[in-house]
């Protein structure tokens, strides 16, 4: 494990960079986890034209910007998605595949997930629905588990689950070359339904073929805040937050999308400034 971090920062859009550049100034000892690309959603903006300082151009320019500042500030984007974040009182355990971080504070920057969830999904969260395969891929030992994954960083918790499950069948929802065990078989159909009674035992299709299935893992780009920090409380689909970007979680601050409307870079970017100058006052 490594040492324990001042403050621990989930996201790399704008939120989480501006809380690490933040971090980086304060002098406080941080982590940043993401993606190399930084965020999706920055790269597919056509154009952007509402940054101040950046006086129009293409989402991959605001990228491209955003990439230098961080260089320049000697950051390095942690390439891991977290999927579950503990408080333990006065410090928080991260927990990343078979891997833990801990650090004093966290700052949630998670944005949000546009996808709808699936008919079904909801209903049977804990009933076979997850979004951590990794975690609970133990309860499927020996069983079938269906893979819902929305990006490339699923293949590898694919790979992790058909070492313990019977037979697993991986759903990609983006297009790849799919780095997968031998053992995975690969449909390449548009899920629509998880079906079941007490708890989910197929997958319905939108070509109408049905799979049967003990358990569907859906990896999102953003795992569901309350998924992420059991105890988070949300309003209005969002995480609640006060001025200083304060959860109610003590330690835990959040920025960005994922604290509510409007969607803006803008917007996002000030908050992860907040929220890390709060967590170095929370500090002392
Ligand atoms: C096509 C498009 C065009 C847009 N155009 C504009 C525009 O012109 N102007 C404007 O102001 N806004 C625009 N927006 C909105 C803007 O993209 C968002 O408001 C902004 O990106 C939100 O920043 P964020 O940091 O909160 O989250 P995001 O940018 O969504 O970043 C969150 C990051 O956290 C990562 N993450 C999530 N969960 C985890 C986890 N558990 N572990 C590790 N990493 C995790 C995600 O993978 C992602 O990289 C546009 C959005 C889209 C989709």
């Amino acid at each position: 494990m490594d040492s324990r971090y001042d403050i621990a920062i989930v996201g790399s859009g704008p939120a989480g960079l501006s809380a690490a550049l933040n971090a980086k100034i304060r002098n406080k000892s941080f982590i940043i986890f993401g993606n190399n690309n930084l965020s999706d959603k920055i790269e597919k903006a056509p154009k952007v034209n509402n940054y101040l300082g950046f006086t129009s151009g293409t989402g991959k320019n605001l990228l491209e910007s955003f990439q230098n500042h961080i260089n320049k500030m000697g950051i390095e984007i942690v390439n891991e998605r977290i999927n579950t974040i503990y408080s333990m009182g006065d410090y928080f355990t991260l927990m990343v595949n078979q891997k833990m971080y801990e650090a004093k504070t966290v700052i949630l920057a998670t944005g949000v997930e546009y996808t709808k969830p699936l008919k079904g999904e909801e209903e049977f969260i804990g009933k076979g629905v997850g979004y951590c395969a990794t975690c609970d891929a133990p309860l499927y030992k020996g069983k079938r588990v269906t893979i819902i994954s929305y990006n490339e960083a699923g293949e590898e918790e694919a790979n992790f689950v058909s070492e313990l499950a019977g037979e697993v069948f991986f759903v990609p929802m983006y297009k790849g070359d799919y780095k997968l065990n031998d053992s995975i078989n690969v449909i390449k159909e548009t899920p629509i339904e998880i079906i079941g009674e007490s708890k989910v035992s197929k997958v319905l299709f939108k070509n109408g073929e049905e799979l049967e299935t003990d358990g569907v893992f859906l990896l999102k780009n953003a795992v569901p805040p309350t998924q992420l920090v059991p105890g988070l409380e949300i309003e209005d689909g969002h995480i609640k937050v006060d001025r200083l970007m304060k959860t109610n979680i003590k330690g835990c601050f959040a920025a960005g999308d994922c604290i509510g409307t409007p969607y803006q870079y803008i917007k996002s970017a000030g908050e992860g400034n907040v929220a890390a100058l709060s967590a170095a006052s929370y500090l002392g």
